[in-house]
C-alpha cells in the first residue's frame, strides 16, 4: 500500500477547467423564419472537450438514467481520444437511433439529469457528443446495418414509429425476414408526422429508414392492419407479430364552445404544417397574422407555439394550469419557445370559449389557478382561484391536451387482444400480450411517452419474440420424437 493516495490523474478535474457548452443555436428571429433545425454540431475540438468532462465514474449514474442504458462513459472516452467512428459504434451497439434520440431526447430528465457533476456543476453535454459522433459516423459512410443469416422465421411489424423501427431492426439482425405494415404512406411514425422538422429533420428519418430497407427490412406504406389486412391474416403468414400502433387520439376539450369554428386539434395542425403532404383529412389551417392560443404544457403544446410561429402567428399563448416547474413539456424547449416569441399565461386554466357572431373562436375565458397539495401522482393539484376570471384572445385555438390509444373497432380481429380501460395493450415481461405470439411496445403498451421508451420497448420485444421463437422450435422437436 502506498503511504500516500495515487494523485488523481489531471483529467479527473477536467470538468473544473473546462465550462460546459450547449451546441450553437441559430438566432431565434433566423430560426422562426424556416423549418429547419435550430442546432448545429460542435467542431472536434470543442467535442473533444466536452467528453473529456466526464470524470469515468465506475458506477456510471448517466447509464442508469438512460432508458437504454447506453454506454455513455465509453463513447465519451473514445470521443475524448478523437476516435470518433469507434465511440459511435459503441453508441449504435445499444441504440437503433441514437442519431435521433441525440435530438429529441430530453437528456435534462435522462443522463444528464443523473450525471455525478450535477452535484458540484453542470452536467457533462451527453446528448451534444451523441449527436456529434452519431452524425460524424453518417458522414464518413460509416454506418450500415447487417442482417443476420436467415433463421427461417418471419415477423410482421405493426406501425413505423421509433418501437416498430427498433423491433424489425433487432429481429433482422438476427435474421428473421421482417415486413414492416404502416396505415400512412411515409413510415416513420411521430418522428415524421408529430415531431416538428426544427427539433428533427425529416430527412434523418428517412435516412434511418432507407438503411433498414437496404438491410432487407420490406416497408408496407398505406397497409392499416385491422382493415386492409387483418391480424389473422398476417398471424397466418408469419411466426410473431410486433404491435407499435403508438397512441394517436387526441384527448378532447370538454368546455362551453369546444365547438366554434378555429378551434383545432394539436397533431393534424403539426403534420399540416410540418409536412408538404398533408396526411390527415384536415382543411388548411392558416394562422398567418392570427393570435393563436394553446391549451396544455407539454412537448406537443410547445412544438404548437413554435409551429405558429414559424406560420405567421401575430402571437402565440400558452395556458396552462400549473406553474412552470410542474409543467411536464421539456425545459430546452420552453426556453426555446421563449426565445421565439411565445408567452406563457401559468396557472390558468380555461373554462369557456367566446365565439364571435360567425360562429368561429374570439377568445377563451380562463380563470386563474393556485397549487394545493400534491395528488396521487406526487404533483401539487391546481385549483381555481375565486373571482379570478379573465379573458385571452384568440382567432385559433390548438388543443394539445395529450393523447390516448386509437381503440380498436369492435368488429376487428385486434379486438381480441386484452387493453386496459385507456385502451393501453396490456404486455407481460416479454412485451407478449394477451395473445401468444403477438407482442406491442412503445405508447400503444404504455401510454404516451418519449422515443427512447418505444425504442427500448421495441429491442425488448424483439428479445421476447425470439425467446418465443425458440420455445416454439424445441416444442415442434419434441413433438416431432414423441
Ligand atoms: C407533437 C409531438 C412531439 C413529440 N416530441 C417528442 C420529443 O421531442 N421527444 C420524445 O422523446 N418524444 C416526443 N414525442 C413522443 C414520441 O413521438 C412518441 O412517444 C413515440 O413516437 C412513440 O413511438 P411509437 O413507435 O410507440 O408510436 P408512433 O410514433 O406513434 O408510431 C405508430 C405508428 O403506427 C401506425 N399505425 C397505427 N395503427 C396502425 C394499424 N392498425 N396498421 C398499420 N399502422 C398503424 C401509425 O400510423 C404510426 O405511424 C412527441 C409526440 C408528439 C405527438
Ligand atoms: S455520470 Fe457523468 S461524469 Fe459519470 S460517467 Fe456518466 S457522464 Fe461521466
Amino acid at each position: 500500500m502506498p503511504s500516500h493516495p495515487t494523485p488523481p490523474s489531471p483529467d479527473k478535474f477536467a470538468w473544473s477547467a473546462i465550462a460546459r457548452e450547449g451546441l450553437p443555436k441559430r438566432p431565434a428571429e433566423e430560426r422562426i423564419a424556416d423549418y429547419d433545425e435550430i442546432y448545429g454540431n460542435f467542431d472536434e475540438e470543442t467535442v473533444r472537450a466536452q467528453a473529456r468532462r466526464c470524470i469515468q465514474c465506475p458506477h456510471p449514474l448517466c447509464m442508469q438514467g438512460c432508458p437504454l442504458g447506453n454506454r455513455i462513459p465509453e463513447w465519451l472516452r473514445l470521443t475524448e481520444q478523437g476516435l470518433f467512428l469507434e465511440a459511435a459504434a459503441v453508441s449504435r451497439s445499444t441504440s437503433n437511433m441514437p442519431e435521433i434520440c441525440s435530438r429529441v431526447c430530453p437528456q435534462e430528465r435522462l443522463c444528464e439529469g443523473a450525471c455525478i457533476l450535477n452535484v458540484r456543476t453542470q452536467p457533462v453535454a451527453i446528448g451534444a457528443v451523441e449527436r456529434f459522433i452519431n452524425d460524424y459516423a453518417f458522414a464518413h459512410h460509416a454506418v450500415a446495418l447487417m442482417p443476420a443469416p436467415p433463421n427461417g422465421h418471419r415477423a410482421a411489424v405493426v406501425g413505423s414509429g421509433p418501437g416498430g423501427i427498433a423491433c424489425a431492426d433487432e429481429l433482422m439482425q438476427q435474421g428473421c425476414a421482417v415486413d414492416v405494415y404502416e396505415a400512412q404512406p411515409i413510415p416513420g411514425g411521430l418522428l415524421v408526422n408529430g415531431i416538428p422538422a426544427f427539433k428533427l429533420d425529416k430527412g434523418i428519418v428517412a435516412r434511418r429508414i432507407d438503411l433498414l430497407a437496404k438491410a432487407g427490412v420490406r416497408f408496407h406504406p398505406n397497409i392499416r392492419v385491422g382493415s386492409d389486412v387483418t391480424l389473422t391474416e398476417l398471424r397466418r403468414s408469419h411466426d410473431a407479430v410486433f404491435l407499435g400502433l403508438g397512441a394517436q387520439r387526441p384527448k378532447g376539450l370538454d368546455i362551453p364552445g369546444a365547438e366554434l369554428a378555429g378551434v383545432v386539434a394539436a397533431l393534424p395542425f403539426l403534420i399540416q404544417k410540418n409536412l408538404e403532404e398533408s396526411l390527415m383529412d384536415l382543411p388548411p389551417v392558416n394562422v398567418a397574422g392570427k393570435r393563436v392560443a394553446v391549451l396544455g404544457g407539454g412537448d406537443t403544446a410547445m412544438d404548437c407555439l413554435r409551429t405558429a410561429l414559424r406560420s405567421g402567428a401575430r402571437e402565440a399563448v400558452c395556458i396552462y394550469r400549473r406553474d412552470l416547474a410542474n409543467m411536464p413539456g421539456s425545459k430546452k424547449e420552453y426556453a426555446n419557445a421563449v426565445e421565439e416569441g411565445a408567452r406563457f399565461e401559468f396557472l390558468t386554466n380555461p373554462v369557456g370559449l367566446i365565439g364571435g357572431p360567425d360562429g368561429a373562436v374570439t377568445g377563451v375565458r380562463c380563470v386563474r389557478m393556485e397549487l394545493g397539495a400534491p395528488d396521487a401522482s406526487g404533483r401539487r393539484k391546481p385549483r381555481a382561484v375565486p373571482g379570478s376570471e379573465f379573458n385571452v384572445d384568440a382567432d385559433i385555438l390548438l388543443v394539445a391536451y395529450g393523447f390516448d390509444a386509437v381503440p380498436f373497432s369492435p368488429g376487428s380481429d385486434l379486438a381480441e387482444i386484452a387493453t386496459d380501460d385507456w385502451g393501453v395493450i396490456q404486455v407481460d415481461g416479454n412485451q407478449m400480450t394477451s395473445v401468444p405470439g403477438i407482442f406491442a411496445g412503445g405508447d400503444s403498451s404504455r401510454g404516451p411517452s418519449l422515443v427512447v421508451h418505444a425504442v427500448r420497448d421495441g429491442r425488448k420485444a424483439a428479445e421476447g419474440i425470439m425467446r418465443y421463437l425458440h420455445g416454439r422450435e424445441v416444442l415442434n422437436q419434441l413433438s416431432a420424437t414423441i
